[in-house]
């Protein structure tokens, strides 16, 4: 692990020349799987994720179904390689939380209650981890859903705030997350409903509201992004087909 940092902001500059409300760059490619219905890989700063969507289909066992909507499944998963200190594979306590809020950041966006007795599964893997995963596997995750055209309310967009050096930050990275004051994963639709809000450290109340905000402000990028991934993949596609007929 690297060592903690004696400032983390120099000269209003972020240890890797940031300001305070910048995020790191994201690159998003869309349906790299061709076995899934629906895919993503994203690379956020030095991060790398993808994400793969299968179904909706039938769930079993069966008496897992329910009669009145899909049942939403998610499983987060770090490759061994993904980080300096390698980590052993196979689920861990933290690989479990992450698929749980994960997967409650998504049971009220999708529309359910069309496809009675069936999952629809989420598979994040993350090859490469820089601070951050969480929300970069959600952003990955929600554009493979509508990829593999599953109903929304809309896209879920997140990403993180938090604190260091005694300011408010957008968008930690690995020293910040690991040695600053405070850690605030979110993730909201595009009309600010909040699907995931965690908080590791500390902040006062009035410290929370505006990292609350600058999250928004973050989020609102990250949804931009998202949309503008998805209008070029079908107009590209739309074009490949032909444009419109004359
Ligand atoms: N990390 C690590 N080993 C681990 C877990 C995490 O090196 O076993 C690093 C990794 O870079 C990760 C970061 O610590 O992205 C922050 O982890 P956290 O649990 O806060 O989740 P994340 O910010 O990735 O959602």
């Amino acid at each position: 692990m690297s060592e903690k940092p004696e400032h983390f902001i120099i000269d209003g500059k972020r240890l890797d020349g940031r300001r305070r409300d910048e995020l790191r760059p994201i690159k998003i490619e869309l349906s790299p799987l061709d076995r899934a219905d629906g895919s993503c890989y994203l690379e956020w700063g030095r991060n790398k994720v993808v994400a793969a969507v299968y179904g909706p289909r039938e769930l079993h066992p069966r008496h897992r179904q329910n009669m009145t909507g899909a049942v939403v499944q998610c499983r987060y998963n770090m490759a061994s390689f993904s980080v300096d200190e390698r980590i052993r594979p196979g689920p861990s306590r933290r690989s479990v939380e992450i698929s749980k809020v994960i997967r409650q950041a998504f049971e009220h966006v999708v529309f359910t209650k069309f496809f009675p007795k069936t999952a629809i599964d989420i598979y994040i893997e993350v090859l490469r981890a820089d601070a951050g995963t969480r929300t970069a596997g959600i952003n990955a995750a929600s554009l493979a859903l509508a990829d593999a055209g599953i109903p929304m309310r809309g896209l879920v967009s997140a990403c993180a705030v938090g604190k260091v050096d005694g300011e408010i930050v957008l968008d930690l990275m690995k020293e910040e997350d690991n040695f600053g004051d405070a850690d605030v994963p979110v993730a909201m639709t595009s009309d600010n409903r909040i699907t995931l809000l965690q908080m590791d450290g500390r902040m006062t109340t009035e410290e929370f509201y505006k990292a609350l905000e600058l999250a928004k402000t973050g989020c609102t990028t990250v949804y931009e992004l998202q949309r503008q991934a998805l209008v070029e993949k079908y107009d590209n596609e739309y074009q490949a087909e032909g444009g419109l007929d004359e």
